[in-house]
């Protein structure tokens, strides 16, 4: 079995249960973990980037789309002692977190980062923005829904904006959104997998037109890895 395997069971499968109920997080000291596992950012600026990645359970977005549906529901992700889930990280040779959900930003994550802070590693956030932000966070990937607009306030702390597009609609979705964000905010649209054939076209023919667009695709999904 390779480091990396190793690493990814390990992460999986050590977990540790506070409470059989839920919640019991006493304040981000516990976290309900989907799973966590070593693998390469498939998404976005980081795209190509190895990274340990923690999926938090929890998500009232609703996207049709989703590909992490079984995430929604925190009850089935018993609290994590975040202790437990810092140790597995800095097991990783990778020194950059990715984390994700769910919507990693229902529960409070000031402890979470501190944690992995101080074992000196990176902290990349997934969100749709649509809880308060907490936490400190070396880049934030804002991806918003129109299920559940982001809360104003992220948009002046996202590096990135990454929006999803489903149908030639979005477009007018995702300029709303670059006017929220900071000039320095770099944009993406990406294709809704499933749309991947129709939007594809258009997205080609908006970023030519737009520029200051970029086009993010589901790499690891090409590369066949979580
Ligand atoms: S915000 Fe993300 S995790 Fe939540 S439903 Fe939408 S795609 Fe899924």
């Amino acid at each position: 079995m390779s480091l990396a395997d190793a690493i990814y069971l390990i992460g999986s499968y050590r977990r540790v249960r506070k409470n059989q109920e839920y919640p019991e997080l006493e304040g981000g000291k516990f976290l309900p973990l989907v799973e966590s596992f070593y693998t390469v950012q498939g998404e976005g600026f980081n795209t190509g980037k190895p990274a340990y990645f923690i999926r938090l359970g929890g998500c009232d977005v609703g996207c049709s789309w989703c590909d992490s549906k079984e995430s929604w529901n925190p009850k089935k992700f018993p609290p994590v002692d975040i202790d437990i889930i810092v140790k597995d990280a800095a097991m990783c040779p990778a020194k950059t977190i990715v984390l994700t959900g769910g919507e990693p930003l229902n529960y409070p994550l000031d402890s979470l980062c501190k944690a992995l802070k101080n074992k000196g590693l990176q902290i990349f956030l997934e969100t749709s923005g649509s809880s308060p932000l907490s936490g400190v966070f070396d880049w934030i990937c804002l991806s918003p829904k129109k299920n559940k607009k982001p809360l104003q306030k992220i948009y002046g702390k996202a590096d990135e904006l990454k929006v999803i597009i489903e149908s030639a609609e979005d477009f007018k979705w995702a300029e709303y959104n670059r006017q929220q964000v900071g000039e320095k905010c770099i944009l993406y649209l990406q294709p809704e997998w499933s749309r991947m054939s129709t939007v594809m076209p258009q997205i080609v023919d908006y970023v030519k037109n737009n520029p200051e667009w970029n086009v993010s695709l589901q790499a690891h999904k090409f590369m066949r890895i979580p």
